[in-house]
C-alpha cells in the first residue's frame, strides 16, 4: 500500500515497553499470524488498576494463568508488555477465547492469532480523560502502522463474546462514553495524526420541507454515519432543509443528505419530500 509509506503519524505520545518474561502462560513468544488483521478493545474490569500495576500482577502470575493483552493504558501511560507496537514481531496475546466464532465472521482469524489487544485502565484514581485520548491514539497508531482501516478493523470484546464479556462498554461507560463515540474518535484520532483533511461535500442551496419516513438519526456537521447522533428522529417528524449533498456517505446506494438550519444533516432515503409530493399532486 504505498499511500502509507510516505505518510507519517503525529508522535503524540511514548510507547513504554516492559515485556512479560518469555516463554510463559502469558506470553508465548510466538508470532501473529498471519500478523495484525484488527484490533480488539478491552478494558481492564478492575476500576482502579493501573497500567503498571496490571503488568507488574501479568508478570508475578506468568506462569499461572494464560490470559494476556498487549497494551495498558492509562491516564500516565502506554504500556506494551507483549511485543506488538515497538517491535517488526508482533507475538500473539491471550485475550479472546478461541470458541467464539464472530471474530472468524468479521475478520476470518481468531483474535488471538490476528489481534492486537488493548487494555483501557479506569477508575477513580485514572484521569478519564488523559486515559481515553492515549487509548484513543495507541489504537489509532496500530491502524496505521499495520495498514489498517480506522472504520473497520476495530472491534470490541463484548461484541467477540456477549456471553461472558462486557468490556470495554463498562470502562468507557464509568468514563462517560459509549462504544460508538469511541469507534468515530478512533478514526478522527487518525485522521488528526496521519493529516488526512476531513472531507469537503458539495452543498446546493435550496430550501424545502421533508418529513421522516422511518426513525432516523440527526448527525452532527457531517452527511455520514460516522458523525455524531444529536437526535434519533420518530417517523412522522416534519424538517426543514437549507439544501443538501449529493455526494455524502452512500447508505442503499444513496449518498443525497438534506442540511437541516444548524448545518446538521439527516439521510434523504429516510425521509419523504413534502415539496416533491406538492408538484407531483399538481402534475
Ligand atoms: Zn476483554
Amino acid at each position: 500500500m504505498d499511500n502509507y509509506t510516505n505518510m507519517h503519524f503525529k508522535q503524540k505520545y511514548i510507547i513504554s515497553q516492559q515485556w512479560l518474561t518469555a516463554p510463559s502462560k502469558r506470553r508465548s513468544g510466538i508470532a501473529l499470524s498471519p500478523g495484525v488483521k484488527f484490533i480488539v478493545a478491552h478494558d481492564t474490569g478492575n476500576p482502579g488498576s493501573t497500567a503498571s500495576g496490571n503488568v507488574r500482577y501479568y508478570e508475578r502470575s506468568r506462569d499461572e494463568i494464560s490470559a494476556s493483552a498487549h497494551l495498558f493504558v492509562d491516564d500516565k501511560q502506554i504500556l506494551e508488555c507483549i511485543p506488538a507496537l515497538t517491535t517488526d514481531r508482533p507475538e500473539k496475546a491471550w485475550h479472546v477465547i478461541y470458541n467464539v466464532v464472530t471474530d472468524n465472521h468479521l475478520f476470518n482469524y481468531n483474535a488471538n492469532d490476528a489481534a492486537i489487544g488493548v487494555e483501557y485502565c479506569y477508575g477513580d484514581n485514572i484521569n478519564a480523560d488523559e486515559a481515553y485520548k492515549k487509548y484513543l491514539w495507541v489504537i489509532a497508531y496500530i491502524c496505521y502502522k499495520f495498514s489498517l482501516d480506522p472504520a473497520v478493523s476495530v472491534v470490541g470484546h463484548h461484541f467477540l463474546d456477549p456471553k461472558r464479556k462486557t468490556d470495554p462498554l463498562t470502562g468507557l461507560a464509568y468514563s462517560r462514553r459509549s462504544y460508538e463515540q469511541l469507534l468515530r474518535d478512533i478514526v478522527r484520532e487518525y485522521n488528526d495524526c496521519t493529516g488526512i483533511a476531513a472531507k469537503e461535500y458539495t452543498f446546493q442551496p435550496n430550501e424545502g420541507t421533508a418529513i421522516t419516513a422511518v426513525q432516523l438519526n440527526l448527525r452532527k456537521g457531517e452527511p455520514s454515519t460516522k458523525a455524531d447522533v444529536l437526535q434519533t428522529l420518530p417517523a412522522g417528524i416534519v424538517l426543514n432543509y437549507t439544501g443538501w449533498v449529493s455526494d455524502g456517505a452512500v447508505i442503499n446506494g444513496n449518498a443525497k443528505w438534506y442540511k437541516d438550519i444548524n448545518g446538521n444533516y439527516f439521510w434523504s432515503g429516510g425521509v419523504r419530500d413534502l415539496e416533491k409530493k406538492k408538484q407531483n399532486e399538481l402534475v
